[in-house]
Formats: C-alpha cells, structure tokens, sequence
C-alpha cells in the first residue's frame, strides 16, 4: 500500500493552499494572454519548489520524488501551463548543471536558476528530428578550446524567454547517437544564439514554446557537459523521472476536469433530475474515477520506486502511457458532461481538454512508450507488487 509521510501529507496540503489562493484564479487569464506566467513563476522560486529536487547546497530541498509529484500534480491541477514551465526549470533545464556541471557553472546558473531568477531550458527536438532522436543534425565543432554550435532546434518549453539553454548537438558527422553531447548556453555571453518565433498553439498557452537559432555559437570547453559523447545516456539517466512527472501533472490536471465535471452533472436538472442521475452520465463519472484512481496508484508506486533507487525504464513508460492518455479521456469525458457548456471560454473544463493533449508528445509519444514497453513483454503479478 502506497503511504504517504506526514511530512508529505503536510507538503501537499501547503501547495495545495498555494495552487487555490494564487494558481486558479490566475489560470484563465494566463491562458487567455498566451504569454509565460511570470507573476506565478517567481512565486514558485521564492516558495523553494523549483529546488525540490536539488540539495540545499544550491537552494533546494533535497526532496524525494515523491514530494517532487505531489508539488506536480497540485500546480498542475491549477493550470497546466505553469506547471509545464515549472517542471522544465526544475528537472530538464537544470538537471544537467547540476549532474555534469562544474562546480562554477552550478553556482553560476543552477542557484539563481532555483531560485526562479534564470529561465532554463532543455532543446533537443529538431524540425527533422522528434521521436528519432539520432536524426539531429545541430554541430558541435571544436576549435581550439572553444566549441562552435550551428543548428535549430524548435518545440522548446520556455524557449522565447530562456536564459540559459542545456542543447543536444552532435560532436562529429557520423550517424548515430553515440556522438550526441549537451552543451550549456548562455544568452548573455554567447553571440549567434536567435530565440525564434512563439509557436502559437492550442495547449498550455502560458507556457512559451519556441524555436532556437545556433549561428556560430562560440561555447567555452567548460560549457560542454559531461563529455563529447552519451548525451543520449544521459537524457536516459532521467528520463523515467520526466515520464513519472509527466504522470503526475496528468493526474493533478485529471482531477481538475473530474471535479469540475462531477460538481456540474450534480446541478444540471435535465428531464427532472440532476444529470449525474441519468446513468449514461453516472457512468462515465464511475469510468472517469476508475481511470483517475488507477493512474494515482500507479504514478505514485512508480515515484516510490524511483526514490527507492529501483531501475523502472518499462514502468515509467507504462505509467506516462496510461497516465496521460488518462487524461485526455478523462477531460474529454468532462467536455461531453458540460455538453455546450463545454465549449464556453467562461467554463475551464475547456481550457483541460485543450491542454490534455500537451501531455501525448512530451517524454515520448504514446506509439514510442509501446515500443519501449513492447520490448518486454514478460510480465507476472509480483512485477506489480515487488
Ligand atoms: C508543448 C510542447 C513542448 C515541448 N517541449 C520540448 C522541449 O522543451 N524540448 C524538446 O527538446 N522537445 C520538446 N517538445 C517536443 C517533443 O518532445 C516532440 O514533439 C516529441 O518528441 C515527438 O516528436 P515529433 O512531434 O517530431 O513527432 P514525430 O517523431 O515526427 O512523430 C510523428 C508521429 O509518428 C509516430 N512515430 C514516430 N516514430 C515512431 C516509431 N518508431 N514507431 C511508431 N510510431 C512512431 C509518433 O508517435 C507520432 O504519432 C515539446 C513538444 C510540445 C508539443
């Protein structure tokens, strides 16, 4: 049975008050403005939780990750958006500083990055190169001790308003992943680095994403993180986290679509009696729980597991999987509850639907987590337990 501290129980409740006093009544107007949440953003450097998963030595918490995705699913059931950008600045766009930085480049950039005074980012995805990662085509050539980076990358969370870029590029022509590293950017020192257009979408409005121009970027030796080869590995290194992230802000935006929806089929009368009467529309709701309750479980057994030291790269995928497609059911689900109050801007449960699907690219498809999952296709009960 999956237990939470007190301390956790107390955390979660403290974020919680956050998300309800500052985080919902802010939602809709970020959204509609389609512009980076800054007001919130700061708040949530000054409160700690961009370091929750950093030691305090550079401003963080030294949190488990099962904290990490309960201050994830809470911010998430406020507004996507912020949670995407806060979930970038705290694992993805800092992660590399700190696990291949030298100590300067973490005093210099993951401090005030936790702090929520830097934006950082991560940009590996190309125009050419999505799931196929080895198809990048961003060069990374040595010259003397310097690196010179060329190249594009595009659908970068925070991108229009980064700071500071960790970016995947290639340190020779040879095809392949092997030869991938990451390189740290900075847009205050570095010339021949164009933030580009704000790609204009339909899902997490307020979390800016972007494309990234490299022109001859001359990068410093010590900006390259952690060697000329294994970025690939490294990305790997975290990815079960970013996927069990994933689950959890899946299931903070799930919850807000299942209450909204719940509360509205117990008031709307139809034909004498409130909706939630009606049994096509009492069992979607059972459906929608069942699915939320299940993804819970799992989300938090995965974060467990994780803080347990436990290897779980075919769960996470399962978790992600399930989770996020979870989601879009569920807020979907919501929409058709709402009926053509559904449609209206005025209700959120439109804003839910239309940021449910955020969550189908990001760390992975749902076709690339089948893949990962169908590798292994063994499976006894006591995977489920052990
Ligand atoms: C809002 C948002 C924010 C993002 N933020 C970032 C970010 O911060 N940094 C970053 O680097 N990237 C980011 N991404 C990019 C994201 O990681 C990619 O979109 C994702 O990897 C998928 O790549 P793609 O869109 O190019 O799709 P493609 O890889 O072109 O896939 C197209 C379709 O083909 C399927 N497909 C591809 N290969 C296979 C296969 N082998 N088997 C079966 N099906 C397959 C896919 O599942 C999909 O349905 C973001 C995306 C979004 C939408």
């Amino acid at each position: 049975m999956i237990e939470f501290t007190p301390e956790q129980e107390e955390f979660r409740r403290a974020v919680a008050r956050f998300v309800d006093a500052e985080v919902v009544p802010a939602a809709e107007a970020i959204d509609a403005r389609a512009e980076f949440p800054w007001t919130l953003f700061k708040r949530i450097g000054e409160l700690g939780y961009l370091g929750l998963r950093y030691p305090e030595a550079y401003g963080g918490a030294g949190a488990d990750m099962v904290t990490y995705c309960l201050f994830a699913e809470e911010l998430a059931r406020g507004s996507l958006s912020v949670a995407a950008a806060a979930a970038m600045q705290s694992l993805m766009g800092t992660y590399f500083i700190y696990a291949h930085g030298s100590e300067a480049l973490r005093r210099k950039y993951l401090v005030p990055a936790l702090r929520g005074d830097l934006v950082a980012t991560f940009a590996l995805t190309e125009p050419n190169a999505g799931s196929d990662v080895a198809n990048i085509t961003t060069r990374a050539e040595r010259r003397g001790d310097r690196w010179v980076l060329s190249g594009g990358k595009t659908w970068v969370t925070n991108a229009p308003v980064a700071d500071v870029l960790t970016v995947a590029a290639k340190t020779s022509a040879e095809r392949g992943m092997k030869n991938i590293a990451l390189f740290l950017l900075d847009r205050s020192t570095m010339r021949g680095i164009t933030l580009g257009k704000k790609i204009d979408k339909m899902s997490v409005r307020a979390s800016e994403t972007g494309e990234i121009l490299l022109e001859d970027v001359e990068v410093p030796a010590e900006h390259l993180l952690g060697g000329e080869t294994g970025g690939v590995e490294k990305i790997g290194g975290i990815l079960s986290e970013i996927r069990v992230m994933t689950a959890a802000i899946s299931v903070g935006l799930a919850r807000a679509a299942y209450g909204a929806a719940l509360a509205y089929a117990r008031e709307r009368v139809a034909f004498g009696k409130p909706i939630v009467e009606h049994q096509a529309i009492g069992f979607k709701l059972a459906d929608m729980v069942t699915q939320l309750h299940a993804a819970t479980l799992m989300t938090y057994q995965a974060a467990a597991r994780l803080d347990a030291r436990r290897a779980i790269t075919r769960e996470a995928a399962m978790v992600k999987l399930f989770a996020s497609e979870m989601a879009v059911t569920v807020t979907d689900e919501a929409v058709r509850i709402f009926a053509s109050y559904g449609l209206a801007m005025e209700y959120p449960v439109q804003r839910y639907f239309r940021d449910a699907r955020f969550l189908l690219p990001g760390g992975g498809t749902s076709e690339i987590l089948r893949v990962v999952i169908g590798r292994d296709l063994d499976w006894d009960r006591s995977q489920a337990f052990a």
